[in-house]
């Protein structure tokens, strides 16, 4: 049975949850060579605090949404660690571990909670 929880739903799932962290979401072309996202942190001349995740738009539309869910992991675990490329290969390894981790566990949540809205819309149409 399709409860029509497509990639595409996931994704607009993630990027709702990036804008929750007040992190902007991106597509645009990344020139790093092993990157395929990135978290862009900086401060504006006011003071804030921005949080731009760069997702390469030329990734699946699943892809997309786990790289953003990666990032948000990276910006959930790991910020105060400074640019992560700068950091050795060992350090930067585990950090990458983490965020897949959770990555894949916050995928694994989205999509439990579309199935449950989309089953619930079913047997309680009307209601959300
Ligand atoms: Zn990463």
């Amino acid at each position: 049975m399709n409860l029509g929880i497509s990639d595409e739903a996931i994704l607009q799932r993630s990027i709702a949850l990036a804008q929750l962290e007040r992190a902007e979401v991106s597509f645009q072309k990344i020139v790093l060579e092993r990157a395929r996202g990135l978290t862009v942190q900086g401060r504006l001349a006011n003071g804030d605090v921005f949080t731009r995740i760069l997702v390469d738009p030329e990734e699946t539309t699943y892809r997309k949404a786990f790289i953003i869910c990666h990032e948000l992991g990276h910006i959930a675990l790991h910020t105060g660690y400074g640019n992560l490329l700068e950091l050795d290969w060992a350090a930067r390894e585990r950090l990458e571990r983490e965020a897949n981790w959770f990555a894949t566990r916050l995928m694994y949540k989205i999509r439990l909670r579309l199935l449950l809205q989309s089953v619930l819309s079913i047997i309680s149409p009307g209601r959300r």
